[in-house]
Formats: structure tokens, C-alpha cells, sequence
């Protein structure tokens, strides 16, 4: 099996020298296991924790460890009753091109209903990050403005279409033309870039009526823009920081703690953080009937960033976390 190993902790932006390449023979299954070839492969932002040992709601991976990650997979050979060779599975492979994983962990597939790279996007765990924050914690109203940055990658996307399915006013914010074009194609109101100037006075003309969600996923200056505008009762999933992950200190300036706070009580706000998997027990069901049912109809529209050949992931791992995906990361592995 080809795979990628953790070869040291990054200190900032994560280097090729961070990385192992390598070959190894994939252990043998065991009853209940199944050996599995993978197909794609899924970067996601949270990986940049598992290179870290800082404290997180997850272990890190181990330095000389293979780097973790969602994989859509080929079944190889089974040694459970529940799967057979030739299907199609979800699991958790790792950045690696075969893998043996408990059958427990897996979920079977079914090409005909959906392109199966999906199950790491838009039906998979960003799809349902945007589903059960957005519902769970924005509380979403008709007639609410709700925005939402990295708004063109699969969790911002999804926050935005199911937003506005729900009747509220979208603002989008992504970083460049393109993104933003895009953004005009997906139905947000309003679409913002980031990189330019002016972001507070853009975030402020969007939104006159002010803001009553809105979905984190990257913190910095976004947010700095953002929390003028927070409307009295105004609820903000805390999702993710991804312009931080890299980050290694605290950001220039004054401290502004006292000043958040002083809003969060002034204007009744509710922050309030979560993992995902919080709300699987209670909410994955529902959302594979809605979301699968919107994306059959086209209210919500999804796009994928694929690139071919597992050595090309620390790279494109990389890249995305500064924004130069367009879309659901995923590396074509086999
Ligand atoms: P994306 O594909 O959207 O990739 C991250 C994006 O962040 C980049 O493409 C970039 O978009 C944007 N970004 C990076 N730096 C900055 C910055 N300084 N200012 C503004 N935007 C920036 O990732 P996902 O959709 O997979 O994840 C989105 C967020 O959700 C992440 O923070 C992730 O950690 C979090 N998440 C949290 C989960 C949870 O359970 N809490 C589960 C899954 C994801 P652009 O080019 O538009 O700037």
C-alpha cells in the first residue's frame, strides 16, 4: 500500500518535509474486517488539528503515524457478512491506497443514488456539519438575514442553499472573483470577497437590516466585520477558524476579549461551538432524507475540487486551508 505519514509536527503552514511517502504491505483482514481499496480520498480543514498536539477534541495523529482521513472505498475481500467484494463503501481510511478496516466503521454505497464522492461532501460530514448547525444552533427564522464565509466550500455552500431554502436573505463571503461569481450562482443575495478592501463597510451595506446568524467557519477579520452587525438575539455557530489553523500566535492588536464580551451581553448574543458528531444520534437520519431530497431537486447545489494521485495531498491539503480550492477537496487515489 502507497501512503502518507506524519513525519514531524508543522510549526505555521504545514511542509512537505512534515510528510512521509511510503510503501508497506496493508495488514491482512481479520474476522469482521474488510480490506478495501481506496477511490478517493477526502481533505478536510480539521486535519490540520490532527498534525498538531495541541489540546482538541480529537487525539492526533502520531508522529510516524498515516495521516486520517474520510475514504470512499472499493471492498478488496470481506471477512464480515455484511459486505462483499466490489461494493462501494465509506470509511475511514486514511491518506493511504488500501486499507483494513472493521466492518463497523463502514457504510455501503449505492452508485445509483448518488455520484459516491458525494458521501465525503455534500451527503457526507460537511453536507451535515451545515444541516445540523445551521438548524440546531441558528435556529434560522423566514425573513432572517443569515451569512456565512468560506461560502463556496462544502459546508459554507450548503449553509447558504438551505438558508435560503428556508426563506432567509443569504450574504455570502468567499476570497476572489471567481468564488463570488460563483456565489451569485448558488442564490446567496449578496456575495462578498473577502480580500478586498473595505470588507466591514461591504459586510454593512449588505446587511442593513442586520445580521440574525451567522455560521462561523473562519474567524480573522471576517469576524471583526461581522460582530458590528449582530442583531439583538442574533445566534453564531461556532463551526471552525480556519483562518487560524495556521496561526502561531495571537493575532496583532489589542486584546478585544472584554469588547466581545461586552456585545455578547449588550446585544444577547448566542455563541455557542460544536463537533458535528454531537448531533449524529439525532439528526443524521433526517438530514440524508432532506439533504438527499434537495440535491436530487437542485436546491442545493454542490461542487467538488478533485485531484488526481494520492502523493499530490499534502499540497492540495495545504492549498485548501489557504483557499485555493474551489469546492469539496477530494484526491482521486485509485
Ligand atoms: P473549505 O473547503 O471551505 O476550506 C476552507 C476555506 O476557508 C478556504 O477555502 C478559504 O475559502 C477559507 N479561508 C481560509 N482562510 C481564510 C481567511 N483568513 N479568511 C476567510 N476565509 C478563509 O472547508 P470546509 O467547508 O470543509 O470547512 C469549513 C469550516 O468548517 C472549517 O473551518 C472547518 O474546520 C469547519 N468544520 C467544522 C466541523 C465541526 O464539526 N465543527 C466539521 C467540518 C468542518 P476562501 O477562498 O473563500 O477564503
Amino acid at each position: 500500500s502507497h501512503r502518507i505519514r506524519l513525519a514531524s509536527r508543522p510549526v505555521g503552514v504545514p511542509q512537505p518535509e512534515n510528510f512521509i511517502h511510503d510503501d508497506a504491505p496493508v495488514r491482512a483482514p481479520e474476522d469482521g474486517e474488510v480490506l478495501l481499496r481506496t477511490l478517493y480520498l477526502s481533505l478536510d480543514p480539521y486535519m490540520r488539528g490532527r498534525m498538531s498536539d495541541a489540546k482538541s477534541y480529537a487525539k492526533p495523529v502520531e508522529v510516524g503515524g498515516i495521516m486520517v482521513g474520510a475514504t470512499v472505498s472499493e471492498v478488496v475481500e470481506s471477512r464480515s457478512p455484511e459486505f462483499e467484494p466490489g461494493q462501494i463503501v465509506l470509511g475511514y481510511g486514511g491518506w493511504q491506497s488500501y486499507s483494513t478496516e472493521p466492518a463497523g466503521q463502514l457504510r455501503l454505497l449505492d452508485p445509483e443514488a448518488a455520484p459516491v464522492t458525494t458521501a465525503l461532501g455534500v451527503l457526507g460530514m460537511p453536507g451535515f456539519t451545515a444541516y445540523s448547525g445551521l438548524l440546531a444552533i441558528g435556529k434560522p427564522q423566514p425573513g432572517e438575514t443569515v451569512a456565512v464565509a468560506a461560502a463556496t466550500g462544502p459546508v459554507g455552500s450548503a449553509v447558504g442553499q438551505i438558508a435560503k431554502n428556508l426563506g432567509c436573505r443569504t450574504i455570502g463571503i468567499a476570497g476572489g472573483p471567481e468564488k463570488v461569481a460563483h456565489l451569485e450562482e448558488l442564490g446567496f443575495d449578496v456575495a462578498i470577497d473577502h480580500r478586498q478592501d473595505g470588507l466591514r463597510e461591504a459586510v454593512k451595506q449588505a446587511a442593513p437590516d442586520g445580521i440574525d446568524v451567522y455560521f462561523e467557519n473562519v474567524g480573522g477579520a471576517v469576524w471583526d466585520a461581522v460582530l458590528p452587525r449582530l442583531n439583538e438575539f442574533a445566534r453564531v455557530p461556532v463551526c471552525g477558524l480556519a483562518a487560524n489553523y495556521n496561526a502561531t500566535s495571537l493575532p496583532d492588536g489589542p486584546d478585544r476579549s472584554a469588547a466581545l464580551m461586552n456585545a455578547v451581553l449588550r446585544s444577547s448574543l448566542t455563541l455557542r461551538g460544536f463537533i458535528q458528531r454531537e448531533f449524529v444520534p439525532t439528526m443524521f437520519e433526517d438530514f440524508l432524507t432532506d439533504m438527499g431530497r434537495w440535491v436530487r431537486e437542485g436546491t442545493v447545489k454542490y461542487r467538488e475540487d478533485i485531484t488526481e494521485g494520492l502523493d499530490n495531498a499534502p499540497e492540495t491539503f495545504v492549498g485548501m486551508l489557504a483557499g485555493k480550492n474551489f469546492g469539496k477537496t477530494i484526491i482521486k487515489v485509485g
